[in-house]
């Protein structure tokens, strides 16, 4: 089993993504006589409870990877794949490739004829990665360099559609990505940075590289809550809350619970005695900052008009 396509039976040597609760999950690679240990005893092929084995997608791998960096989110990663533009054979660079989190999702929606460009300056972290990669089935879709960005550049020329910059100072490579943009294409840049001057410092470097479109973006998330509320009037509301309050309580639910009046539920356990409404009810605030992303375009030079010659009246007569 690999991040490159589909099978349907699992076999020795396989990855899979253990899954006992939504937040236990663990990657194991399949062996002949393997156990697994966890906080519920030992699974083996005896073992008395079940547990999913789930093929591994980009997404099940970001929340179970083993961390050597900070990493990108599905939140993010989802916001930054469509404002790039990438698709099937698209040619991308991402920097710094750290714990390979972005690297799985950009190798899925560029396949199957798309090229990753990664680059890594951490020589450990850039040796683990590739080796993952390989292990992946997406060694010949992402190409690993080691290499540091900022001071050497990406080494390419008229090469990509997108670049995506996760550095601690983006600005420093902007000129270099300019010249790895397919240069008679429009081409999409994205960087990740969490705090407001690094975006200051990285929107001068490409308002001086003359790249347009300069918009910054936060990806918060925000779960939206869906209950139901019973629909009553206003006089409904008022007689209510008269009695509530004369039992002490705060809620009519309370109150006929504590005048054993029991009420008749429809099967997802609603009233049926009064109308009831889903409403969506959201958090007054949204999940923490991760960074900033700010999109920029590429756009391929004017060219210099070719000089026609004049056309003469004795030419067109013929
Ligand atoms: N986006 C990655 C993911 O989703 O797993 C995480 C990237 S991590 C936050 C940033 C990485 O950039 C680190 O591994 C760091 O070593 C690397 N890095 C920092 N400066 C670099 C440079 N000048 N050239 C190449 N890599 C660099």
């Amino acid at each position: 089993m690999s991040f490159s396509g589909w099978k349907k039976y699992i076999e020795v040597g396989d990855l899979v993504i253990v899954y006992m609760t939504k937040d236990n999950m663990t990657p194991i690679v399949i062996t002949e006589d393997g156990d697994l240990n966890n906080r519920f005893g030992m699974i083996s092929n005896n073992y008395k409870g079940f547990i999913y084995l789930l093929h591994p997608t980009p997404e099940l791998w970001t929340l179970v990877l083993p961390h050597r960096t900070q990493i990108l989110y599905i939140a993010d990663i989802s916001f930054i794949t469509t404002y790039l533009d990438m698709k099937p054979g698209a040619r991308v660079i991402e920097s710094g490739t750290g714990s390979g989190s972005f690297s799985h999702s950009i190798a899925r929606t560029i396949a199957p004829t798309g090229k990753l460009f990664s680059f890594e300056y951490h020589l450990e972290r850039a040796t683990l990665a590739k080796q993952e990669f390989q292990d992946h089935g997406l060694g010949d879709m992402i190409q690993l360099e080691h290499r540091d960005v900022c001071k050497n550049g990406f080494g390419l020329v008229d090469t990509v559609n997108a670049v995506f910059l996760d550095l601690p100072a983006p600005w420093e490579a902007i000129e270099s990505a300019k010249a790895a943009f397919k240069q008679h294409r429009t081409g999409k840049i994205c960087t990740f940075s969490p705090c407001i001057e690094q975006v200051a410092r990285t929107v001068t470097a490409l308002n001086d590289h003359e790249f347009v479109e300069i918009t910054m973006y936060e990806c918060l998330i925000r779960s939206h809550g869906v209950i139901p509320l019973h629909k009553i009037d206003f006089s409904e509301a008022l007689e209510e809350a008269k009695l509530n309050a004369l039992a002490g309580v705060t809620n009519t639910r309370k109150r006929k619970l504590l005048e054993g009046v029991e009420e008749e539920t429809d099967a997802d356990g609603l009233s049926t005695a009064v109308e009831t409404l889903l409403v969506s009810k959201t958090p007054e605030e949204a999940r923490g900052h991760t960074s900033y992303l700010t999109f920029a375009t590429f756009l391929p030079a004017i060219q210099e008009s070719v000089e026609m010659p004049l056309v003469t009246k004795e030419t067109v007569v013929e």
